[in-house]
């Protein structure tokens, strides 16, 4: 048994995946891929992992202390949550006490036991469980047991090695896990948005290779600063995340040549597409991703996105499109990128644009404009070869 920090025993993790329940012959596929991801990112922290009935079991390593296991379990994708647990053999006595033994350190009036059967075939099933244990515990500690607002809620989780005994759930990111083979890559600013749009695509289990388009003009140290912070934030959510930060500023003085002020922002965004698209194409990643939210600003009207979007050769997702600024703020602060992204920095796009940018365009006008440059492909080709790249 590990004592953790706040004195707090446990002998494993028990972990609760989300949507993996659901995939029917596909379940076995899912869990390894979760398997294989958790062992990554808790590399020494963990030594073994036990798939049963449904539940994942960790056990950690001698030294590994409860906060470092909970930071990294808590942003893998494809964990619903998981609890910190002591385990007890099937034996009912022995669950009996286990559940008093763990209760000792533990502060609390009332309290209720829920135990959850994962596997059918146990003797009791959870409503004689709960009775029993629930009258073991008024026993020894002279507690109440109260159904509805219990101080202490003691878990008592029947798999079919073993019986695990916990009293929190921590919430994790849920949805599905990290598949290598789901590559998109996500055009990442330094705002609010689209490092959301960046997470909404790892939750769903792609790997997100991020992009970033600086014009080295604008105060180059310190957007490169913050980029790299919000690149490192979410790289916790995923197994490998590479970064390209991409030289923009030749390409947006060409651009201030050939478009005028009112449109030039999709002008920007249509050539960050197509740099984007050789990126993907260069990773074998399928889809690109953007944080565009439907009318937000004036480059995201219905008309201007069509534009946007329209001669993309690689499908464009747009996980935020239905959702307000202030459903994507709550998010940003719950995957720790808001405090990094309220940061003051000029993003390129700001460069050169006019106060009332157009809200309505239509292809031709952009196709017009691009035919102006001769040399799209090299322009596109230099600035690939330009990139930085990290991995993180
Ligand atoms: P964000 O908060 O993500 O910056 P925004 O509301 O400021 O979004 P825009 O500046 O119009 O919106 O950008 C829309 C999308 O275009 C961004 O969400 C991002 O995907 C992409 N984008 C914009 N600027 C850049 C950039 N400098 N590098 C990479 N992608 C960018
Ligand atoms: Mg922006």
């Amino acid at each position: 048994m590990i004592m953790s920090e706040d004195k707090n025993l446990f002998d494993c993790v028990v972990v609760h995946y989300d949507e993996i329940g659901l995939k029917g012959n596909n379940r076995k596929m899912f869990e390894d891929l979760l398997v294989t991801n958790m062992k990554k990112k808790l590399g020494s922290l963990a030594t073994s992992f036990r798939k049963e009935h449904g539940l994942i079991v960790v056990y950690p390593s001698k030294a590994s202390g409860r906060q470092d296991i909970a930071e990294a379990l808590s942003k893998v994708p494809g964990i619903a949550y998981f609890s910190f647990a002591i385990r007890s053999s099937r034996d009912m006595d022995c669950v009996s006490k286990c559940v008093i033994d763990y209760l000792a350190s533990k502060e609390f009036e009332t309290f209720r036991i829920y135990a959850r059967r994962h596997d059918k075939d146990f003797p009791m099933n959870s409503l004689e469980i709960n009775k029993k244990l629930g009258a073991d515990v008024v026993e020894v500690y002279h507690k109440k047991a109260k159904m509805v607002g219990a101080d202490m809620i003691v878990k008592v989780e029947v798999s079919s090695r073993s019986v695990y005994i916990s009293s929190e759930n921590i919430r994790s990111v849920g949805g599905l896990p990290t598949n290598s083979k789901q590559k998109v890559v996500s055009l990442l600013s330094g705002g609010f948005d689209s490092p959301v749009a960046s997470y909404m695509m790892m939750k769903r289990g792609c790997e997100v290779i991020l992009v970033h388009f600086q014009n080295e003009n604008q105060m180059a140290c310190s957007v490169e600063d913050k980029i790299v912070r919000i690149a490192k934030q979410l790289s916790k959510f995923q197994v490998v995340t590479k970064l390209y930060i991409v030289p923009f500023e030749e390409l947006q003085k060409r651009i201030i040549m050939y478009a005028q002020a009112d449109i030039r922002m999709l002008v920007y965004r249509r050539f960050m597409l197509k740099i984007s698209l050789r990126i993907a194409r260069d990773n074998q990643a399928k889809f690109l991703v953007v944080g565009d939210s439907l009318s937000q600003v004036a480059s995201q009207t219905f008309d201007n996105l069509y534009t946007t979007y329209q001669n993309c050769e690689m499908p464009v997702f747009s996980p935020l499109i239905g959702m307000n600024k202030t459903e994507i703020i709550d998010i940003s602060r719950d995957i720790g990128t808001y405090d990094i992204s309220k940061l003051p920095y000029g993003d390129c796009c700001s460069y050169f644009l006019p106060k009332h940018p157009r809200l309505k365009s239509y292809p031709k006008q952009l196709d017009g404009i691009e035919s102006r440059f001769e040399d799209i492909d090299a322009l596109v080709d230099d600035a690939v070869k330009r990139a930085r790249v990290t991995v993180y």
